[in-house]
C-alpha cells in the first residue's frame, strides 16, 4: 500500500493559482490582473513585473530552475523551450531573475512549426504572449506559463488564439441577449467545458517491439486475437494492480498541478481506460486537457506502461475518443442551458436551446471538419463511436416539448399537447433519460451538450471554437431580431417556434449505428462525409469563411492557412503509416515467414525421403500457402510503394488520393500480412501479438 494522499493539502500546490496569487501579490496586482481577465485590458508593465517576481520566486521554492513559455502550435500538441532564471551578477556569480517582459512576450525559434504559409521565410519570427486566463505551473524544474503563439504580423499559429477569441465572442452575444431577459448584471458568459479522455496503458517491452506502434503510435498489422471485447468483461471492471497504482500516481500528480481529476475507469476495450475531470472555463480546460495527456504519458513510463492515445491502436477492438461536455454559464453561476423552474427561465432556456439547434443544423460541416484527420477516420461511422452524420439527441421529454411548441402553430394537429413559451415550465429533464443513447454525436445530457466526435489525440480547441463562434452567430441573429422587436414576448415566441420548426431534421433521438438513420439522414438533407478527406473541402466553405471572420475568431487567411496544415498534416501520417508498412513487411513479415517456410521445405523434404514424395504432409500445405501469400504480399507491398512516389504535389489532391488509393492499398497490405501471422509459428513471428499485448 502506498502512503495516503492529502488531497486538499497537495491540490494546486504545483500551480501559480488564484490562491497563490492572492497570496503572493499586492492587493493593486492582484486586482489588475483579475481586471485583465475580467475586460481583456493589458497589463501594466510594472504589474507584470510584479507578478514574474512573484512568479519566480514561488516556482524556485519549488525547486524551478528554468521557466518555459509554453504554447500549442497547429501540431496539435504542445511545446515547450526552457531558459535558466540565471543572470550574471558579477565575481562568477548568479542570480535568479525573471522580469515582466520574459514572463508577457517569448521568441521561440518558430520556424520548424507548421503555419499553413502565413509566415513568409524572411519572417519566420513567431512570438509567444502570456495567457494570463491560465494558469502557469511548475512540473520537472521549470515554471510552465501558458501563452498564445503568433507570427510577427499578428496571425495565429496555435490552437488558442482563435479559442480566447470565440470565448470572448459567444460571451459577448450571450449577454445581449440575457439582457432582453432582464438580466442587467451578468458581465460575462463562460463557456464550461469538462473533456473525458480516453487512453491505452500497454506493457513498454511489447511497445518496444512494434515499430509501428513507435512510429504511428497505432498498430498497423495485428490478426484479430480469439478473445476480444465480446465478453464486455473490461468495461467497469476491476482495474488490475499495475494500472491502479498509474491512475493513483497519474491522480496525484494532475491534483497537484490543480487539474480537477474526478472519474477513472476501464473502457470497453482490454487496456482501455478513460479518465475525466470536473468542467471548468474552455480555455483552462483545453490546457487542462494538453496536460492531462502529456503527464498521462509520463507518468505511464515510469510504470513500465505505455499510454497511447491513438484513436486506434489496435484493429477489431473500440478506438479512443474524447467527449467533449460544453455549455454556457453566467458569471454569477447561471447554466444557460438547464432548464429552469419558471416560465420565464424556460422562455430563456428555449431560446439558447433554439439557437443551438440551428447553428448544429447549419454548421454541421464545420463541426464535421473539427473532427476530421486520419487516426479519426477510424473510429467515426465504424459503430463504436458517433457516425460521421452530424446529429442533435434531446431525448423523449425534451423532443416532446419542442415538437409541442412546433405544433401549436399547426392546428391540423389537435390530439398533441402544446406548449406556451414564457407561460408554461418545461417539465424537469431526468438525466438518466437523457443519457442513455451512447452513438448519438451530439447529445443533450440534461443541462450541457455532449460533443462526442472528437478523436483521443486531439485538442479540444477546434471543436470548441466552431461550438463557441457558432453559438455566437446564432445568438447575434436572435438579439438582432428581438431587440428590434415591439413585443418581446410575441417575437420570442415567434422566433423560437420558427426556429425549431426550420430546424427540427438535426434532431435524432433513435439509432446512430443503424443503416435505416444513414438513409433518413439523406432524406433529411444532412451531410455525411465518411472520411476526413471527404470532409477538408468543406472547411473553407464561404459560409464557414464568413462566418469566423465576421465574428473576428479567424481571418480568412488564417482560416485557409489552417485547412492547408490539415491536408498536410493528413497526408504526411498517411505517409509515414504507409512507409512504416512496406519497412515492415520487408524487414520483417517476409523474412519470418519465408524463414518458416523454408523450415517447413526442409522438414518436408526430410520427412519425404521416408515416407515417400507423395504422402500427405500438414507442412506441405502450409508450406503451399504461406508461399501463395508470400507473393501476393509482396505484389501488394510494392505496388503500395510504388504509389506513395506517385502521391501528388498538390495538398487537396494529395489527400483525395491518399484517401482513394493509399488507404485501400495499406488494408490489402495488411490482410496478406495478418493471414501469415495466423499461418505462421509464433517463434517466428518478429513481434507480439494482440493476444500478447492485449491480454498480458
Ligand atoms: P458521463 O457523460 O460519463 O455520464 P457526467 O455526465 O457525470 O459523465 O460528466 C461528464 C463530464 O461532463 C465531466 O467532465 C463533467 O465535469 C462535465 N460536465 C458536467 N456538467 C457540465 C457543464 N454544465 N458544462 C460542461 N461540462 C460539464
Ligand atoms: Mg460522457
Amino acid at each position: 500500500m502506498s502512503k495516503p494522499i492529502c488531497v486538499p493539502e497537495i491540490f494546486g500546490c504545483d500551480a501559480f493559482n488564484e490562491t497563490t496569487m492572492k497570496r503572493r501579490l499586492s492587493a493593486g496586482a492582484y486586482q489588475a490582473w483579475k481586471q485583465c481577465i475580467l475586460t481583456g485590458t493589458a497589463l501594466q508593465l510594472d504589474v507584470a513585473n510584479e507578478i514574474a517576481e512573484a512568479m519566480k520566486n514561488w516556482a524556485t521554492e519549488k525547486g524551478a530552475t528554468h521557466y518555459t513559455h509554453w504554447f500549442q502550435p497547429m501540431t496539435g500538441i504542445t511545446a515547450e523551450k526552457h531558459d535558466s532564471f540565471i543572470t550574471p551578477a558579477g565575481e562568477g556569480k548568479v542570480i535568479m531573475e525573471f522580469s515582466g517582459k520574459e514572463l508577457v512576450r517569448g521568441e521561440p525559434d518558430a520556424s520548424s512549426f507548421p503555419s499553413g504559409g502565413l509566415r513568409a521565410t524572411f519572417e519566420a519570427r513567431g512570438y509567444t504572449a502570456w495567457d494570463p486566463s491560465s494558469f502557469a505551473f511548475v512540473k520537472d524544474g521549470s515554471l510552465y506559463i501558458p501563452t498564445c503563439f503568433f507570427s510577427y504580423t499578428g496571425d495565429a499559429l496555435d490552437k488558442k488564439t482563435p479559442l480566447l477569441r470565440s470565448i470572448d465572442e459567444v460571451s459577448r452575444e450571450a449577454v445581449r441577449i440575457l439582457r432582453l431577459f432582464g438580466d442587467n448584471k451578468t458581465k460575462r458568459v463562460q463557456v464550461s467545458v469538462g473533456a473525458e479522455q480516453e487512453y491505452f496503458l500497454i506493457p513498454k517491452a511489447f511497445y518496444a517491439q512494434r515499430e509501428d506502434l513507435r512510429l504511428t503510435g497505432r498498430t498497423l498489422f495485428g490478426a484479430a486475437p480469439p478473445k476480444g471485447q465480446e465478453l464486455d468483461d473490461h468495461y467497469f471492471g476491476a482495474i488490475r494492480t499495475r494500472v491502479s497504482n498509474f491512475m493513483r500516481d497519474l491522480d496525484e500528480q494532475l491534483w497537484r498541478l490543480g487539474v480537477l481529476s474526478k472519474t477513472k475507469h476501464n473502457e470497453g476495450a482490454p487496456c482501455q481506460h478513460e479518465l475525466a475531470p470536473i468542467f471548468t472555463d474552455a480555455s483552462n480546460a483545453c490546457d487542462t486537457n494538453q496536460l492531462v495527456m502529456m503527464v498521462m504519458k509520463k507518468c505511464a513510463a515510469k510504470h513500465d506502461l505505455v499510454c497511447l492515445l491513438h484513436e486506434k491502436p489496435f484493429a477489431g477492438v473500440n478506438g479512443s475518443g474524447k467527449h467533449n461536455n460544453w455549455s454556457l454559464c453566467t458569471d454569477s453561476g447561471e447554466n444557460l442551458f438547464k432548464p429552469g423552474q419558471t416560465p420565464s427561465q424556460n422562455a430563456q432556456f428555449l431560446l439558447f436551446l433554439a439557437a443551438f439547434l440551428k447553428g448544429i443544423d447549419e454548421y454541421q460541416d464545420f463541426l464535421r471538419c473539427t473532427v476530421a484527420y486520419a487516426g479519426n477516420d477510424h473510429r467515426l461511422g465504424a459503430h463504436e463511436a458517433p457516425p460521421a452524420i452530424i446529429s442533435v439527441f434531446l431525448g423523449d421529454e425534451l423532443t416532446a416539448v419542442v415538437e409541442s411548441i412546433i405544433n401549436s402553430t399547426n392546428y391540423k394537429d389537435p390530439g398533441k399537447r402544446t406548449m406556451q413559451i414564457g407561460v408554461d415550465s418545461i417539465p424537469a429533464i431526468p438525466k438518466d433519460n437523457t443519457d442513455r443513447n451512447r452513438t448519438s454525436p451530439v447529445a443533450f445530457t440534461g443541462n450541457k451538450f455532449e460533443f462526442r466526435m472528437l478523436g483521443s489525440s486531439q485538442s479540444i480547441a477546434g471543436p470548441n471554437v466552431a461550438l463557441n463562434t457558432i453559438m455566437a452567430e446564432e445568438l447575434s441573429q436572435f438579439a438582432d431580431i428581438l431587440e428590434k422587436a415591439d413585443d418581446f414576448e410575441s417575437a420570442l415566441h415567434q422566433l423560437v417556434c420558427d426556429t425549431f420548426t426550420n430546424h427540427q431534421r438535426i434532431i435524432f433521438n433513435g439509432n446512430g449505428y443503424s443503416d435505416e438513420w444513414k438513409e433518413e439522414a439523406k432524406r433529411r438533407g444532412l451531410s455525411n462525409y465518411a472520411s476526413a478527406a471527404e470532409a477538408f473541402p468543406h472547411y473553407i466553405s464561404q459560409k464557414n469563411i464568413d462566418l469566423v471572420t465576421k465574428h473576428g475568431v479567424f481571418t480568412e487567411s488564417e482560416f485557409r492557412a489552417r485547412h492547408e496544415i490539415h491536408l498536410q498534416s493528413y497526408n504526411k501520417l498517411i505517409n509515414i503509416e504507409a512507409r512504416t508498412m512496406v519497412d515492415m513487411v520487408m524487414h520483417q513479415i517476409l523474412p519470418a515467414a519465408m524463414h518458416y517456410s523454408s523450415d517447413l521445405a526442409e522438414s518436408v523434404n526430410r520427412k519425404a525421403s521416408v515416407l515417400g514424395s507423395d504422402s500427405d504432409l500438414a507442412e506441405k500445405s502450409l508450406l503451399e500457402r504461406i508461399s501463395c501469400r508470400c507473393n501476393t504480399l509482396y505484389q501488394k507491398s510494392e505496388e503500395l510503394y510504388q504509389n506513395i512516389k506517385a502521391v501528388p504535389e498538390d495538398s487537396a489532391a494529395a489527400a483525395a488520393y491518399n484517401n482513394n488509393v493509399i488507404v485501400p492499398g495499406m488494408q490489402a497490405v495488411r490482410k496478406d500480412a495478418d493471414y501469415l501471422e495466423k499461418l505462421t509459428a509464433k517463434s517466428y513471428w518478429p513481434y507480439p501479438l494482440y493476444s500478447d499485448i492485449l491480454f498480458y
